[in-house]
């Protein structure tokens, strides 16, 4: 059985790393995620668990020996100022599942991995699920050079934490893997407006993420006359009000322009350049999505004779999880008297790492208010010892 207490105990313990209040700041490779990962690490070898870190700073707690693996977890980090639930909670409630196991002396046929990622958010670097991706074998070339506003590139911080720097080395063969399960908030409000505290996940969104760069030509904001100008930042608005209509104009489709810069960035100078982000989303045709977006770009660009160019930073396509799995978790919430209501995650998780690699792949939502990524977000003890029984009962299923 779950304890209730201690996993009431450890949400707390947990979200003071990197914590203030009821926001946590744990960025992605940083030395609080470390202190996080030490902190679950220490739980489970506590309980007879192998805990190994990989080239990518993701930790693995291993009960078991030989044979294909069920895998269990979510990622540590946070974004800059966020809440004390995404990612923390499905590693939570996933060694307190495993811990409840070992504590019944379950007989486990196959051996269950409890994994903590690093970086999902990329809110550092940019590169959102960085450890599932590394581990999957799925990260592009020279990931490893890019940097932080500090100049801080990810193999750095890698070297910081005493790995070689190499994140590519973290790959494991996916097909040693029976089963992959993630438990992670909802995020969103349809749980709390059902007045249900687990869903079932079906399909996860695709997701494309890049940065735009606009480059116009930098002037005298009295003396260039307005036909004679290239106005970096107006080419940008005119893109970033495209994004919403497109997106507007399609079903289950959202984008975003949630970062903008420009250069020089005076108020008496015509800006020159400008760079910002676009984040792109659909349940069903991602693909339409991103290029009607792309066809935008290039003709504002050109209308407006400025310069676009397009740094494409992740293209994840939309991810159905495997029935078999999402039958296994309706029947255990199930069990623990939920009748779980299956739905699409908006967000995107490391869980489409391993689905896109051929691992059979699941996941729990536990009801979750106050929105997320801010310290509003807000899950209850009572659902997530919910969401631990439920992913205890699955493990159980598919391990024995
Ligand atoms: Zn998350």
């Amino acid at each position: 059985m779950i304890d209730r207490k201690r996993l009431g105990r450890r949400m707390t313990e947990l979200a003071r790393i990197g914590g203030d209040g009821t926001a946590v700041s744990r960025l992605g490779l940083s030395a609080d995620e470390q202190r996080a990962r030490d902190l679950v690490g220490g739980w489970l070898s506590a309980k007879g668990a192998i805990v190994r870190r990989d080239a990518a700073a993701n930790v693995f707690a291993r009960f078991g020996d030989e044979g294909e693996t069920i895998l269990v977890g979510s990622h540590l980090d946070s974004v800059p100022e966020g809440g004390r639930f995404d990612g923390a909670l499905g590693v939570l409630c996933a060694v307190e599942a495993l811990e409840s196991l070992v504590e019944a002396k379950t007989k486990l046929r196959r051996p269950v991995e409890v994994v903590a990622w690093a970086d999902e958010e990329g809110a550092r670097f940019g590169v959102g699920l960085f450890g599932s991706t590394a581990a999957f074998g799925r990260l592009g070339r020279g990931v490893g050079d890019r940097r932080d506003r500090d100049g801080v590139s990810i193999a750095d911080a890698l070297r910081a934490l005493g790995e070689r720097g190499d994140p590519a080395a973290a790959r494991r063969d996916p097909t040693e893997l029976a089963a992959y399960l993630e438990l992670h908030i909802e995020q969103g409000p349809r749980l709390d407006a059902a007045g249900l505290p687990l869903g079932v996940v079906s399909d996860i969104v695709g997701i494309y993420h890049a940065r735009v760069t606009i480059r116009g030509r930098a002037d005298h904001a009295g003396a260039t006359v307005m036909t004679a100008r290239a106005d970096a930042l107006a080419a940008a608005s005119e893109i970033v009000l495209a994004v919403e209509r497109i997106a507007r104009g399609r079903s289950d489709s959202v984008g975003t322009v949630g970062e903008i810069r420009v250069r020089p960035g005076a108020k008496n100078v015509v800006p020159g350049e400008c760079v910002f982000s676009l984040d792109l989303r659909a349940a069903r045709d991602h693909d339409g999505l991103v290029r009607e977006v792309l066809a935008s770009v290039t003709s504002i660009a050109s209308a407006r004779a400025v310069e676009a160019s397009v740094d494409e930073l992740a293209r994840v396509p939309v991810t159905a999880l495997d029935p078999r799995i999402r039958d296994v978790l309706k029947r255990a919430t199930r069990s623990v008297g939920v009748d779980a209501p299956e739905l699409v995650s908006g967000a995107g998780h490391d869980a489409q790492n391993p689905a896109l690699s051929g691992v059979p792949t699941g996941m729990i939502f536990v009801r979750s208010t106050g929105g997320s990524h801010t310290p509003r977000e807000f899950a209850s003890v009572d659902d997530a010892a919910l969401g631990a029984q439920a992913l205890a009962n699955a493990i159980k299923e598919l391990a024995s």
